[in-house]
């Protein structure tokens, strides 16, 4: 008989030092919400799927890194205050050859931003069958909610989203997957392949997991989730301290 692991290694949760001094440098910032960057290097650490990704300041390690992830690659601006990258065109999509790089390097870098700009390069994920999206919060009276939808309208403007308060059972988070009117989307819609259901049940259950022990973290945004037949992959984060 085979015996199933459990979602998430307990012990992983006494080695995150990487996300204890992310949290210490934001602090002593004096800043509450994490970078992308920084965000899914926390996510990583909870065993989370983030995109490869490199965080640099010159054109030549831009070029480097770019080179050790593979063609095509992304690039995005990283500065404390650019929250919606994409409104401001701090995020560039495709880029193939070494001069997409240097020009892209160069245009992101004249975007105006407050503090350090930084430029983080990295994985171009592949296209998903849906994008997801999974989020967190306080809740005043309840403490830690997690939040889940299909990403797109369906979020932004038809407000298709399901909430559960923390700690979600295995139950929970399969209902708050299905309860969506969106749920469609995932189900092989009109031929598509079928979503990998098993994966988004088990970040809903590590996120809550991990929201419910860290109340520290205000709020979490992953947004979007690219959701794979077999898999899902983080290409979007965002973590607001309390
Ligand atoms: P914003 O801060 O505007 O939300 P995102 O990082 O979410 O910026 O990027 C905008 C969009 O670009 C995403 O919704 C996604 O469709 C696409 N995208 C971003 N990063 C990647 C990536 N690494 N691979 C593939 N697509 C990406
Ligand atoms: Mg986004």
């Amino acid at each position: 008989m085979e015996f199933k692991k459990p979602f998430i290694q307990l012990e992983q949760f006494y080695f995150m030092a990487k996300m204890d001094e992310i949290i210490q440098n934001a602090r002593a910032a004096n800043r509450k919400a994490l970078t992308e960057f920084e965000s899914k290097i926390i996510l990583s650490e909870l065993g989370l799927p983030v995109t490869k990704q490199f965080l640099v300041k010159t054109k030549e390690e831009a070029i480097k890194s770019a080179n050790e992830l593979g063609f095509p690659v992304v690039m995005k601006l990283i500065a404390e205050d650019i929250v919606h990258k994409s409104d401001v065109g701090a995020v560039k999509l495709n880029l193939s050859s070494n001069k997409d790089v240097e020009e892209v390097f160069e245009h992101l870098m004249k975007i105006d931003a407050k503090g350090e700009k930084a430029v983080s390069v990295q994985e171009m994920a592949k296209k998903p069958i849906t994008e997801i999206i999974i989020g967190s919060l306080q809740d005043p009276q309840f403490g830690p909610a997690v939040m889940f939808g299909i990403g797109g309208v369906m979020v932004e403007v038809m407000k298709d989203v399901s909430f559960r308060i923390t700690p979600l059972t295995p139950f929970d988070a399969e209902e708050m997957i299905k309860e969506i009117k969106a749920y469609k989307m995932l189900d092989g819609y009109r031929g598509a392949p079928k979503a990998d259901i098993e994966s988004i049940k088990n970040i809903l259950l590590i996120i809550s997991q991990f929201v419910d022990t860290h109340l520290e973290i205000a709020e979490m945004d992953l947004n979007p989730i690219f959701v794979y037949e077999k898999g899902l992959k983080i290409v979007d984060a965002r973590i607001i301290l309390k």
